[in-house]
């Protein structure tokens, strides 16, 4: 169950300013409580626009980049590390796609959104991206070890290695 075996992943989702004025912290912590993940880090932040340039460094010559950090900061965020066996593409899952109308019923975007931008989550794409990701919105004193007893019945034995 050691997450030094490296099957073990952590992958970080920040819960937007949307999400934080419709009240669905709850909800959404508890998609990912339920799907069996260990939540290792916590913390509501407000993010200025050097983290955001970083963060979406890819979206930076877009036409709605502007918009996006705007919404960014409109109100704090949640950000949080969740851990589990292959979590960055499980989460990713759970979150569905970008166009939120368009995404699957069932995950994050399609039960709670409509819109391309104001999507309630961003979930990290790779799990290089999600190592990046995590040491930038965490430190390693927030980032928590403890154990999930629950663990023996979320996964068999031979996969908690
Ligand atoms: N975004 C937007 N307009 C677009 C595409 C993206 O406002 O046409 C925003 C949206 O909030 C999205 C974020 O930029 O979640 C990051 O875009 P990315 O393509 O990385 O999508 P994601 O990984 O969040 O699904
Ligand atoms: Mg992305």
């Amino acid at each position: 169950m050691s997450e030094d075996k490296g099957i073990f992943e952590r992958t970080l989702v920040l819960i937007k300013p949307d999400a934080i004025q419709r009240g669905l912290i709850g909800q959404i912590t508890g998609r990912f409580e339920m799907k069996g993940l260990k939540l290792v880090g916590l913390k509501m932040m407000s993010l200025d626009e050097a983290v955001l340039r970083e963060h979406y460094a890819h979206l930076i010559d877009k036409p709605f980049f502007a918009s996006l950090a705007n919404f960014m900061q409109s109100s704090p965020v949640v950000a949080m590390c969740w851990e589990g066996l292959e979590v960055v593409d499980a989460v990713r899952r759970i979150t569905g796609i970008t166009k939120a109308r368009e995404a699957e019923a069932g995950s994050i975007r399609g039960d709670y959104a409509m819109s391309v931008s104001c999507n309630v989550i961003h979930a990290s794409d790779s799990v290089e991206n999600a190592e990046k990701e995590v040491k930038r919105f965490f430190n390693p004193d927030e980032i928590h070890s403890y154990d999930k007893s629950e663990y023996v019945y979320v996964y068999a034995e031979d996969e908690r290695g």
